[in-house]
Formats: structure tokens, sequence, C-alpha cells
């Protein structure tokens, strides 16, 4: 389930926002300005943010700058909120590093419908696409998991582990990023966990019949690469 931020300063608005998109199953979290939209991002990265332009204080688009030039931050999908949607706002908007926008009035299935299209380009992982890699096969919609054909069974944090290393495969990702995109926690998480749970993931891989399907890079963290005779196998 995807987890969105809303960072809207009108009551009435985030609050049909929220009905609105909890009811398409998103998880929804509310900061109505810059401060404890920060503070949130702290705590957990979302999956998206739906960003208002016109805020008390810091604007919405210096939030979306600032948080684009923000390693942890830069790649997060930002959709943003605007009252403006004459040519000139909508460009400042996307220099700024939003991803899409929506002007206001807008109606709350165009809403929804922008906020999939983001997620699919930007964070498949978290929508129920089912996915393959050569002859490895998941399925967010049932959560099953297969390897040519030969069930492979896992935890729930493994799975989780694997569908994110599924949709970003031969990148190396460090055990905090992993922790920030996996566990949605990388404060209060050691990072020996991210290890645990790899070795885990391993185990059950390889039981199917599936190894060395996730690199240990040294100095830097995981990748899921699928070697040429993994590829084959499919
Ligand atoms: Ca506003």
């Amino acid at each position: 389930m995807a987890r969105i931020l809303v960072v809207e300063d009108e009551p009435a608005i985030a609050e049909l926002i929220a009905l609105h998109l909890r009811h398409e199953g998103f998880e929804l979290r509310l900061s109505s300005n810059a401060a404890q939209a920060d503070a949130a991002l702290r705590e957990a990265l979302p999956d998206l943010v739906l960003l208002d332009w016109m805020l008390p204080g810091e604007s919405g688009i210096s939030l979306a700058r600032r948080w684009r030039a923000d390693p942890r931050t830069r790649s997060l999908p930002i959709v943003m909120l605007t009252a403006r949607s004459d040519e000139h706002d909508v460009v400042l908007g996307l220099e700024a590093g939003a991803d899409d926008y929506v002007s206001k009035p807008f109606s709350t299935a165009e809403l929804g419908a922008r906020i999939r299209a983001v997620l699919r380009r930007k964070a498949p992982e978290v929508l129920d696409t089912p996915l393959t890699l050569g002859a490895l096969s998941l399925d967010p919609g049932t959560r099953r998991v297969s390897w040519a054909g030969r069930p492979i069974h896992l935890g729930p944090t493994e799975f989780r582990l694997l569908r994110y290393l599924m949709t970003h495969p031969e990148r190396v990702h460090s055990r905090p990023q992993l922790l920030d995109r996996v566990w949605g926690d990388h404060v209060f998480i050691e990072e020996r966990t991210v290890d645990v749970h790899i070795k885990r993931l391993r185990a059950a891989l390889s039981q199917a019949g599936c190894v060395d399907l996730i690199e240990t890079v040294r100095g830097a963290g995981y990748r899921l690469t699928l070697p040429a005779a993994a590829a084959a196998a499919g």
C-alpha cells in the first residue's frame, strides 16, 4: 500500500483529499506547513508527496527545490497541487522538481489517476503490478513468489525487500537506503537488520534453486543482478 504525505494548509481540502485517497487504498499522513512536512520526512520517507504550492511560510515550490537538492529526498515523487494553472507557473513547478501537478479545483478521480501514473513511473514497487525477472516471478496481489515455477516462501519483510530489489535491479542499494525504502524507517532500526533479512531472503531463494541473485557490494550495499545462467533457466 502506497504511503502518501499530503502537505496542504486548508483543512477542508486536506480532508477531502484524505477521504478520497484513503478510499482508493492509499495510506495518508497530513502536514499543514513546511516544518511539519520536513519533520514527517525525517521520520520516514513516504512513497509520494502531494504538495500544495501556497503554504503559510515556506512555499511548496521552495520545499520541492530543497528536497530535490538533498540526496535522501532527491528522487521522492512529488505531485504539486496548485490554484495556478497558467503555463508559466506550471513550468516553474516542474522546474522546481515536481513530477506532475494538479490544478485546483480538481476532481478527486483525476487526482488519484495522476498519483498512480507518477507512482508507476517512479515507484512501481508500491503498486500491485506483477513482476518478473528471468525465471523469478513475484505477484504482490496474491503474494506469490516463484523461481522457474517452483514456489518460494518468504516472510513479509523478505517479500517487501525482494519486491523493492526487483523493481530496481542492477542498482546498488546502501543499507540506509533499504531501511528508508523497505522498512520506512532509517532512524530507529539498525543497519544490521538489513543483513539479517538479506541472509534469510538468499536462503529462501537458494532453496528453490535460485542462487547468486543478490550480490554484496563491499562497502556499498546490495545489488540484485541476474546472472546469465539464471536468466537462461527462465
Ligand atoms: Ca494552500
